[in-house]
């Protein structure tokens, strides 16, 4: 049993999509089971569609969807010039089934997002199912809202594994030992209540790890468009290198602080059953790619640099000018907690607390609300973090000679560094008052 993952970098045209294809065709691997994602960048030209409707500006919503449509559509008359009805009908059904909230009203955010967005999976994972059939390659297109059951927290939800572990032995385990491949999609899942939920942004990887782990599988592949995993991301940073082999555990460190490279929970289940994860390039499947397993010798591993943009330093004193104790920390926490925002990067001092959070405006807002009564707040945009693993073994200090360190943490394996550009330091600190004034019409 293996499971491929095709991220929408490699489904993005019909000249990747027929490289997938040829890698699909010359594997003659069986047990397979075949996770996709959406095509190219339609989940972020669905979030907009999905701001739209939220807005309730249902027109743009619509003519926005429409375009993404379109663009589907196109790609079908690529891959099938002589016409494919039964496809573009499909793919109308799977149109059809999210136009109707666009219109929803007094809905969460949180809860219309994850019904919008998943349509990129639906619409990509049936255009590669018939290309499957039209090259003969047998397969089963698998719902993963039918498999991949989670909790109810829209946009991150938490897999329920005993529900998923079921509903994939009872439907797709028979199929797949009688030889079979299945196609599903990634990201998506489904909430008790029969709706959409999904794993998470880049989620797709995360699902390709738990069919892993519930086939127990001999290895999972994530096919990129780089030939391997880097130490930096290459569109950040120039001259990276590929890595070899590297292990779970820096792995799961690179994601956590940031990393694009793969989603952070995805190594976990794998890890739980030492499955090897592979990364390889669907350009050229011919390179070695990186191994990702548990015994890998991570001592001569390049410095490792994970750069996160868009972050915003927060920083909260104590109004009475008490100390941060230990109450006041978990006050603090309770409400990070569970208005699920993570901590990037903390410190503390006499009275107060300084944070670097992912800059996500309805998050703060929320944040600021509870907390106001207890702190004075301040926060400061256009923030980047910058995580170095083994910044001894020499990283090029030159990238951030633009930059002003607003706060350093070093251990031995690791260095942070909050940093701002300086064309950013004009940008003023904003203190809370003004925060209802610029968010409070939402
Ligand atoms: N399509 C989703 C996203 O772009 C999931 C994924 O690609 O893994 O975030
Ligand atoms: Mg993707």
């Amino acid at each position: 049993m293996k499971i491929f993952k095709f991220g929408g970098a490699s489904l993005q045209n019909y000249a990747h999509i027929q490289q997938v294809l040829n890698i699909l065709q010359h594997t003659s691997h069986r047990p397979l089971v075949v996770v996709v994602s959406a095509m190219g960048k339609t989940t972020n030209a669905l979030e907009k569609v999905i701001n739209y409707a939220y807005q309730q500006q249902t027109d743009l919503a619509l003519q926005q969807l429409q375009d993404i449509f379109q663009r589907h559509l196109e790609l079908v008359h690529e891959l099938f010039p002589d016409g494919h009805d039964p496809l573009i009908k499909q793919l109308q059904n799977d149109l059809a089934t999210v136009e109707p909230f666009l219109y929803e009203k007094d809905k969460s955010f949180d809860w219309l997002y994850d019904q919008i967005v998943g349509l990129g999976e639906i619409l990509s994972s049936h255009i590669v199912s018939a290309c499957l059939h039209r090259a003969n390659l047998s397969h089963a297109w698998m719902d993963a809202r039918q498999l991949i059951y989670t909790d109810q927290h829209y946009r991150e939800a938490e897999v329920d594994w005993p529900q998923t572990e079921k509903a994939i032995l009872q439907n797709a385990k028979r199929f797949l030992d009688q030889q079979g491949c299945v196609l599903t999609q990634g990201f998506i899942g489904r909430a008790p209540d029969g709706s959409t939920t999904t794993l998470g942004r880049e989620g797709s990887d995360f699902t390709a790890a738990i069919w892993g782990n519930v086939l127990n599988a001999e290895s999972v592949t994530i096919w990129k468009d780089v030939p391997g995993l880097q130490n930096a991301d290459p569109k950040q940073i120039a001259n990276t290198q590929t890595i070899p082999e590297i292990s779970y555990r820096e792995v799961i460190e690179m994601a956590y602080y940031g990393a694009q490279v793969i989603h952070p929970r995805t190594i976990q289940p794998l890890q739980q059953k030492k499955i090897p994860l592979w990364v390889k390039c669907f350009l050229n499947p011919e390179l070695p790619g990186t191994c990702v397993y548990e015994h890998a010798a991570d001592d001569h591993l390049p410095p490792i640099l994970v750069w996160k943009k868009d972050q915003v330093w927060v920083e909260f004193t104590t109004r009475d000018f008490s100390f941060i104790t230990e109450h006041r920390l978990s006050k603090l926490y309770q409400s990070f907690h569970h208005l699920h925002i993570k901590i990037n990067l903390m410190q503390n001092g006499a009275i107060s607390f300084y944070c670097c959070i992912d800059h996500r405006p309805e998050k703060l807002n929320a944040l600021i609300h509870e907390l106001q009564e207890d702190f004075d707040i301040h926060y400061r945009e256009g923030m980047e973090l910058l995580t170095i693993r083994r910044p001894n073994n020499g990283w090029p200090e030159q990238l951030i000679g633009d930059y002003i360190t607003w706060a350093e943490q070093r251990s031995p394996q690791t260095l942070h560094l909050v940093l701002q550009h300086v064309a950013q330091t004009a940008l003023p600190v904003v203190p809370v008052h003004e925060v209802h004034s610029q968010w409070g019409k939402k």
